[in-house]
């Protein structure tokens, strides 16, 4: 018996002339996320990927990866046979035990893409269904509400029988919708942005703003688990740290307190760009959501955006916290990001911040400072790292 992956492709299905395009990205993600747990063949058709492992190849590494590779809706483990019923009948209880043994009830459902296979959906259904009620008696037939569907399938090369499957991490393989920056914090918001983005295609690289002696190692390092956390599906992400004390210390001693948040994110907006820029990045991607702090009103917002040089992505503004704790627990950021580390952000933060800032307020502030070469200077002293 043959174990293999099959998964199924989401929305990108749909594409019309360029859903090649799509399907040849995605199983170029797959080919190298793969690599590093041995020999594996990865082929498409129909819509269907096929994940045949190599001799010694870890298929269970395999499958983990394969669920957070996005562009794969479904993903599923299965015994693959000839297209022979008896050998079917011969090794599928073996493979499904360990799937049927611990519940009470399941049912058999057929695929045959195959027409010329001798046996109809119904019969194969049937005659495997009373194969399996044979092998574990304590079984019963449900149709209505089964604990475990097993599912044959008749297919070109050969046949499949699998016991469920499991979702996928959906969205556009990584890569076919270009590059963005997202500008990371070691906070809840910005990961679960940045995997928002990644889910929809695009290429991730990122922006870290550092204050130390203000800002911890500790904080960057957790900033860096996030970031390798996120890279589990996005694939690999350049990040650039930023050393960002000078600019915090000039607006400390410069800016009239209320305004020093909003003048602080407008030099974070134009010191992304600028890296942005840099690494061939057509957005800004940030973890702001509507009215969530005094830096995110709708007139603080607007503020921001007119600093950035870049179309600005935030995919959690209409979303309330619980929802976004939600995906940060489900992706697996959550807990890292609850660790206790300062953000600069947080270091001088007004005892009473603008929320219904005016540009030209801002923009008067400003003027206390050498904007221009203080962003080239923050931008150029970046220093740059892969995460994997
Ligand atoms: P998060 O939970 O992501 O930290 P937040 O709700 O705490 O977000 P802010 O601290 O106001 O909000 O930050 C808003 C956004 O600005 C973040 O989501 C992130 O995109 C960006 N940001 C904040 N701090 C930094 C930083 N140190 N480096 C890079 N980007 C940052
Ligand atoms: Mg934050």
């Amino acid at each position: 018996m043959r174990e293999i992956i099959l998964g199924k492709c989401g929305e990108m299905a749909l594409k019309g002339l360029n859903r090649t395009d799509f399907e040849s990205i995605l199983l170029k993600n797959l080919r190298r996320r793969l690599s590093c747990f041995g020999g594996f063949d990865v082929s498409i058709s129909q819509s269907t990927i096929y994940i045949r492992p190599g001799e010694g190849a870890d298929i269970d590494a395999a499958f983990d990866a394969a669920l957070k590779t996005f562009g794969m809706s479904a993903v599923s483990r299965a015994a693959a046979f000839d297209k022979d019923m008896d050998a079917i009948f011969a090794g599928a209880p073996e493979y499904l035990e360990k799937y049927l043994l611990p519940v009470k009830s399941f049912k058999v459902e057929a695929k045959r893409a195959d027409k010329t296979f001798p046996l109809k959906s119904p019969e194969i259904c049937r005659e495997l269904g009373g194969r399996l009620l044979d092998a574990f008696p304590h079984l019963n037939v449900d149709v209505n509400r089964p604990d475990v569907i097993v599912t044959v399938e008749i297919r070109e090369r050969e046949a499949y029988v699998r016991a469920g499957q499991q979702k996928g991490a959906g969205g556009l393989p990584t890569g076919t919708s270009g590059r963005a920056t997202v500008l990371i914090s070691g906070g809840i918001d910005s990961p679960v942005a940045a995997w928002m983005m990644a889910r929809r295609g695009l290429k991730l690289s990122a922006v870290h703003f550092a204050s130390p002696p203000y800002t911890s190692k500790r904080a960057e390092k957790k900033v860096m688990q996030l970031l390798e956390i996120v890279a589990k599906y996005s694939g690999p992400i350049t990040v650039y740290v930023v050393p960002f004390t000078k600019i915090q210390e000039e607006i400390r001693d410069k800016v009239d307190e209320p305004f020093s948040t909003l003048v602080m994110r407008r030099l974070m907006m134009r010191t992304a760009s600028i890296i942005a820029q840099n690494n061939h990045s057509l957005a800004l991607i940030t973890g702001e959501s509507l009215g969530q702090v005094a830096s995110q009103t709708l007139r603080a917002l607007c503020c921001t955006d007119d600093a950035a040089a870049l179309t600005v992505f935030r995919p959690l503004i209409g979303m309330d916290k619980e929802e976004i704790i939600a995906i940060a627990r489900h992706i697996g950021t959550f807990e890292t990001s609850i660790q206790p580390f300062e953000d600069c952000c947080t270091v001088f933060t007004p005892r009473h911040p603008k929320t219904r800032p005016q540009l030209d307020e801002l923009e008067a502030q400003e003027q206390r400072l050498d904007v221009e070469s203080l962003v080239a200077e923050a931008a150029q002293a970046a220093e740059e790292r892969l995460i994997e």
